[in-house]
């Protein structure tokens, strides 16, 4: 007996946002003239009766006209997005031919924009399609991220374990060997075990933090830069003290930061600036100019440099130049940005071989909007 499969598909709910009952109307009659895919309409008449419905229930689509009663213009989107949260498929109707709304409202989210007025069936039927598969495709999208984000932190995690035994007992077998006479290439290759295992054992180590970041929740509170700063320097001593190097910075203002993150940031920019120095002392200097509602810092040294090519590349995760270190994993820098991002801020380098770098990175001076953000 051969069974089929029938497909009962439901039909696409739209939730139109509108205060006009003679738009409503011609809103679902363009509609139903041009879109032929099975979809029901519902009406709201205000922001506060959109939000009623999609409380009792899930609609595939919005339809969010920026001119109501209670609001105008994208502070509409900006309300609908505060009470509903993002990750709602919102297409918005504006009111005049400015397209600069339109846009903005893209920026901030949604999926399209009409003009009113200035749309036919056609072109109403064609932005609900794309709408929805673009929906779809974001969803998509965040999942595929998602899981690989869960992969990435999975496989460190379980790698961890077995890379620290094999670090431990690769170095018992080390001291074995150093203990007795070996010949040099049985002493050479038990070194080269050591090694390996411990770079694999940071490169998760990296891996686990990288995949963390991801998850965690930023909260940013005012901190004093200069005590960061000393802590970040202090924590670097042994190698400041190794390398001879010397740190200097200026009195330094208060920020907007979470001060964890923030000292990682200064202790890979400053623990950076000594494995790529160059054939003098390496000389840091942390300093820092006023941008109005920012600050930009910056970390400066005399080391290699790097090239012009090369200063983007180095905050994608894993970019690793030649000559670098043999310690590092080329994560570092990748997390310095995902943080400062988090930190609404922009980091760059610039640079000139030989002479040496600096490391720029901006900070709110005082509370964003939205005070909690994901790294
Ligand atoms: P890692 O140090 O683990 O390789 P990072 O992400 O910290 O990884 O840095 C990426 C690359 O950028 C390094 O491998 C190095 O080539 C280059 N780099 C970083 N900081 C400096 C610096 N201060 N001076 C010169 N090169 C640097």
């Amino acid at each position: 007996m051969s069974s089929s499969v029938r497909n009962f598909q439901r039909p696409i709910r739209i939730l139109l946002v509108e205060d006009s009952r003679d738009h409503a109307i011609l809103f679902q009659g363009s509609l139903g003239k041009a879109y032929k895919t099975p979809h029901t309409i519902d009406v709201a008449e205000s922001l506060g009766e959109a939000f009623d419905r999609l409380g009792l229930e899930r609609y595939d689509l919005i339809v969010l006209d920026l001119g109501l009663p209670e609001s105008q213009g994208i502070e509409t989107l900006d309300a609908f997005y505060e009470a509903m949260g993002r990750d709602q498929p919102v297409i918005v109707l504006t009111a005049t031919d400015d397209e600069s709304v339109g846009e903005e409202a893209l920026r901030r989210g949604a999926l399209d924009f009409l003009t009113k007025g200035f749309f036919g069936a056609d072109q109403l039927a064609r932005a609900v399609r794309y709408g929805l598969e673009r929906w779809r495709q974001r969803i998509a999208l965040d999942k595929a991220q998602r899981d690989l984000k869960s992969f990435a932190h999975m496989a460190a995690h379980d790698l961890k374990a077995p890379l620290k035994s094999i670090s431990m007992y690769a170095g018992l077998l080390q001291d074995k060997v150093n203990g007795r006479q070996s010949d040099q290439e049985e002493v050479e290759f038990v070194g080269y075990v050591s090694d390996f295992a411990n770079q694999a054992e940071r490169l998760v180590e990296s891996l686990l933090q990288f995949s963390l970041m991801g998850e965690k929740s930023v909260t940013l509170a005012p901190v004093e830069l200069g005590e960061v700063v000393s802590q970040a320097v202090a924590s670097a001593r042994s190698s400041i003290e190794e390398s001879k190097a010397e740190v200097t910075f200026a009195p330094l203002p208060r920020v907007q930061a979470d001060p964890d993150l923030l000292m990682h940031v200064l202790q890979n920019l400053i623990s950076n600036a000594i494995k790529y120095r160059g054939d003098t002392d390496p000389r840091i200097h942390v300093g820092w100019r006023d941008l109005g509602g920012e600050v930009e810092v910056a970390v400066t040294d005399n080391g290699q440099g790097i090239k012009d090519a090369y200063l983007e590349r180095i905050f994608e995760p894993f970019s690793r130049l030649a000559g670098s270190d043999s310690e590092g994993v080329g994560l570092g820098l990748a997390i310095c940005r995902r943080v400062v991002e988090a930190h609404h801020g922009q980091i760059w380098a610039v640079s000139e071989p030989g002479v040496g770098s600096t490391f720029r990175f901006t900070l709110l001076k005082s509370p964003p909007d939205d005070s909690q953000k994901v790294v």
